[in-house]
């Protein structure tokens, strides 16, 4: 990777931790970062439901701005879904992770996300990089649909060239040939971008695969090639989800799949935290 300079591993042990602000939670340490929420943000009821489940998640995730194939689906709740975020935040210390798409809604979502996602659509849209640079506050950055890695190293440059060394790469899956699923989950990239760059790598096996049923076992797999986290889609009713419901988890599932992590981090050196063990620390 010989372009990029500031995200590229200088030395074996060269890794970056990143604190989530407000909490205690770091990603890329020894504890996995598990984010869980619906693809949408719907209603309160929901997002209550998700923070009050028995389910050992280190944040929140849930989109307001919606990137959608079709003009005419559902586009998010746009700003009445951010008083939703606030509130779970607070109420729950529950880091959020929402999606940012244009340059005019970083201020807006500011005072009510921790990590800001750039989703794969955007992941090459380079004013938003610059932009995302100027931020206060760790950036998730997904993988675009058909990025190369060297590709994807380049885009997370672009942010940490422009002041913002905060950034979580995330594998989400790549255009393939075979619409079983729907997208490649490539788990190859995960350790390669563990080699080459410093930056923590989570995987989202949801959008990797769009098949509820594939979802876990993705998960173990990934955690199991080095992953420092992982970002699901879960829902306390996931049929009746307004976006990507076919693969959306209950929330029953999600748990379950935690709890059948807790051996494979084990087994490569990482720990999940129990629920109820954030602490904010602002
Ligand atoms: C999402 O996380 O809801 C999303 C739209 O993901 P991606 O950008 O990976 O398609
Ligand atoms: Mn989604």
């Amino acid at each position: 990777m010989k372009d990029a300079k500031l995200v590229a591993k200088s030395h074996t042990e060269h890794t970056t931790e990143i604190a989530i602000a407000p909490s205690d939670i770091t990603v890329g340490g020894q504890d996995l970062f598990i984010v869980g929420g619906p693809c949408s943000i719907e209603s309160m009821a929901q997002m209550e439901a998700i923070a009050q489940a028995p389910i050992a998640i280190q944040g929140v995730r849930g989109g307001v701005f919606k990137p959608r194939t079709s003009p005419y689906a559902f586009q998010g709740l746009g700003e009445m879904g951010l008083d939703i975020l606030s509130a779970i935040r607070q109420r729950y210390g529950l880091p959020v992770v929402t999606e940012v798409m244009a340059i005019h809604q970083i201020e807006t979502l500011l005072p009510h996300a921790d990590v800001l996602q750039v989703g794969s659509r955007n992941m090459q849209n380079f004013d938003l990089l610059k932009a995302l640079g100027e931020v206060n506050k760790p950036i998730l950055l997904k993988r675009g649909l058909a990025a190369t890695v060297s590709e994807f190293v380049m885009a997370a440059e672009y942010i940490a060239s422009h002041g913002n060394p905060n950034i979580i790469l995330c594998e989400r899956g790549i255009r393939s040939f075979d619409s079983y699923t729907r997208n490649v989950l490539d788990l190859g990239a995960v350790v390669a971008l563990k080699q080459i760059t410093h930056l923590p790598v989570i995987v989202d096996p949801s959008h990797a695969t769009g098949k509820r049923e594939l979802v876990a076992p993705l998960a173990k797999a990934a955690i199991a090639a080095g992953a420092d986290g992982l970002i699901i889609e879960c829902h306390p009713n996931p049929d009746k989800s307004v976006s990507d419901a076919r693969q959306t988890l209950s929330l029953e599932a999600m748990a379950e799949l935690i709890d059948s992590l807790i051996p494979i981090a084990q087994a490569v050196g990482r720990s999940i935290r129990p629920q109820h063990s954030l602490k904010l620390v602002s």
